[in-house]
């Protein structure tokens, strides 16, 4: 069975961690937030105080880190002084990043890792932390084929569909056009909930006729965004996240700045970042993203 180092304990990396130990791995945690690796703690992971503590003996290391700055002064070191996992695992570790980076950065540590014989791949994820804690998640992997089959083994135990997109960085490719059209969805399906009601609508009832009309998706069926509609999704829960407006933003930002380099046209994805932008900079950023209600809302009321 594995030993595995799980960096970054948030709203995703808690559950997969717990999953990981579920299903019999060893599991060592870090994470900058002490808290979060307690109460791994508690569920039989041990718990490391420093990066260097945490890959000790370790086959496999996991990290879900919040953007690419925090990826790269991982596992390449920071400017504190701070030492990156390259430098503290030994040959043949497998070395995994969940987290959503841009493209750049996952090529920069795959080419560092493989100067110093290791194996890194990115693999992203999709499915929210309802997928995290039920084992369920979708898993993007960019890197090489062997690196793939490697990765394929540990990530079985926390996902259900694992796809290898292509080379290093091309999981993340694909993570951030998915997000680019979760973000255009998340804020279409605002937006006609909100002149549904403005029109006397029953948002229960038209969310009921929407999902089995053309205009179903993930959002509606999954993660209803109007507060009462689906008692699971955050929208019902004051909006406590899930996946925070600001990790939408920095993922609209990914498509952006990946749309720049390639020159491509992408209108829809720049209006849908631009309001994730208004919404973040309104004190919203770490409220679930589905809140992009409260905008639509809020505004027809002032
Ligand atoms: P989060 O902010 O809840 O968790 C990130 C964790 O990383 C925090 O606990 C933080 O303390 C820790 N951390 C930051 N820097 C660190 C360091 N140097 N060493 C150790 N720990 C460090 O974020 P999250 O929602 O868990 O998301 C993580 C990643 O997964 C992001 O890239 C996000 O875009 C992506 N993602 C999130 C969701 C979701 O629904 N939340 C879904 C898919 C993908």
């Amino acid at each position: 069975m594995n030993t595995i180092a799980f960096i970054g304990l948030g709203n995703m990396g808690s559950p997969m961690a717990e999953n990981l130990l579920k299903a019999g791995c060893h599991v060592r945690v870090y994470d900058l937030n002490i808290e979060a690796a307690k109460a791994l703690g508690e569920a039989g992971a041990v718990v490391a105080s420093s990066l260097e503590q945490a890959v000790e003996g370790v086959d496999t290391v996991i990290t879900m880190l919040p953007a690419g700055e925090h990826v790269r002064a991982v596992y390449l070191g920071d400017h504190q002084g701070g030492v990156g996992l390259l430098n503290l695992v030994s040959k043949g570790t497998l070395l995994i990043d969940s987290s959503t980076i841009d493209p750049a950065s996952a090529r920069l540590v795959a080419g560092e890792a493989a100067k110093k014989g290791l194996e890194f791949v990115d693999a992203p994820v999709s499915g929210g932390v309802a997928g995290a804690v039920a084992g369920t998640l979708t898993f993007i992997v960019g890197g090489t084929e062997q690196g793939f089959e490697h990765a394929k083994q540990v990530l079985q135990h926390v996902g259900k569909n694992i796809f290898h997109a292509g080379q290093a960085g091309d999981g993340q490719m694909a993570k951030i056009c998915n997000n680019l059209m979760l973000g255009i969805l998340m804020s279409g399906t605002c937006e006609a909930l909100s002149l549904g009601i403005d029109n006397g609508l029953d948002p229960q009832v038209l969310s009921e006729i929407m999902l089995q009309s053309s205009g179903r998706n993930w959002a509606l069926e999954l993660y209803n965004p109007c507060p009462g509609v689906m008692a699971q999704a955050p929208a019902s829960n004051s909006y406590k996240p899930g996946f925070m407006t600001k990790l939408m933003l920095k993922d609209l930002g990914l498509g952006l700045e990946a749309a720049q380099q390639s020159q491509s046209a992408i209108p829809l994805g720049s209006l849908a970042r631009n309001l994730y932008a208004f919404h973040n900079a309104k004190g919203n950023a770490e409220l679930d993203f589905s809140s992009m209600f409260s905008f639509y809302r809020d505004k027809q009321q002032s």
